[in-house]
């Protein structure tokens, strides 16, 4: 697994606009990527961020295909997986299949609290009653953490997946982690990814062939039915959308 970059002061204000030597080349690139490849797209962002850049995954088949395609253009680039303890054990099967066909080592990057420490604090399991509170432990201050090392992620959102994500850009700032945010395939279609992992026999995880389409941690996630949204089936019951990785609040 390649080592990342040593950290830097995680608790220190995030910038909300990129520093001025960036933003006419992140606006440039992100005009001129709009209609690029997403191996283009990755390529791209290897070339410009080299060792700066990561990639968050959770496994869902877009973070599959673009692992396929990074293992060919950047082997050696810091992937990592939000390890809340709560994930589908298949999730991290997939993770070792991964690693077995590319031989890409994507790390673990856990909180600072086991599950059984955590649910102990609080005296059971938060992620029914407070599920904001739990993701904001258990995701989003280990990305934090993470993303204090690097300059760029990638994520593998598109805009028609969800309201919360239609305006992804390609390439832009990331003002809530204060880093460039890369979405090599924010204007791929859901159909469009299936016909390439199956063509590409990219691995996915198995819970898709059992009616999960949206895959995020065991307890806040159930399959889907017939004619629901593809993120129906995460947080279902709740008006909560998304764990606040990629939004903006
Ligand atoms: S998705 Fe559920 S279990 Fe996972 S961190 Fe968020 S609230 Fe907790």
């Amino acid at each position: 697994m390649p080592a990342a970059p040593a950290a830097a002061n995680s608790s220190a204000a995030v910038p909300s606009e990129p520093p001025s030597s960036l933003r006419l080349d992140l606006a440039q690139a992100c005009r001129r990527l709009e209609t690029a490849s997403p191996p283009e797209i990755i390529a791209w962002a290897v070339e410009r961020f080299g060792s700066r850049l990561t990639m968050a995954t959770a496994f869902g088949p877009e973070g599959c295909l673009i692992l396929h395609w990074l293992a060919a253009i950047a082997p050696q680039t810091y992937v990592f997986n939000l390890e809340t303890g709560y994930q589908f054990p298949e999730t991290l099967i997939l993770r070792d299949r991964i690693a077995a066909r590319y031989g890409l080592q994507v790390a673990l990057e856990r909180p600072d609290t086991s599950v059984a420490e955590y649910e102990h604090q609080h005296g059971g399991p938060l992620f029914r009653t407070a599920p904001d509170r739990c993701c904001g432990d258990r995701k989003l201050a280990v990305i934090r953490r993470v993303l204090a090392r690097f300059g760029a992620w990638m994520s593998g959102i598109r805009r028609d997946q969800s309201p919360d994500r239609a305006a992804a850009p390609i390439v832009g700032w990331d003002a809530k982690f204060g880093v460039v945010k890369i979405s090599p395939l924010a204007n791929w279609t859901k159909a469009r990814v299936w016909e390439t992992i199956i063509r590409e026999d990219v691995p996915y995880n198995p819970l898709h062939d059992q009616g999960y389409v949206s895959i995020g941690c065991a307890p806040c996630t159930r399959p889907v039915n017939v004619g629901e949204d593809e993120r129906a089936g995460r947080w279902s019951g709740t008006a909560k959308t998304e764990c606040g990785l990629h939004s903006r609040g």
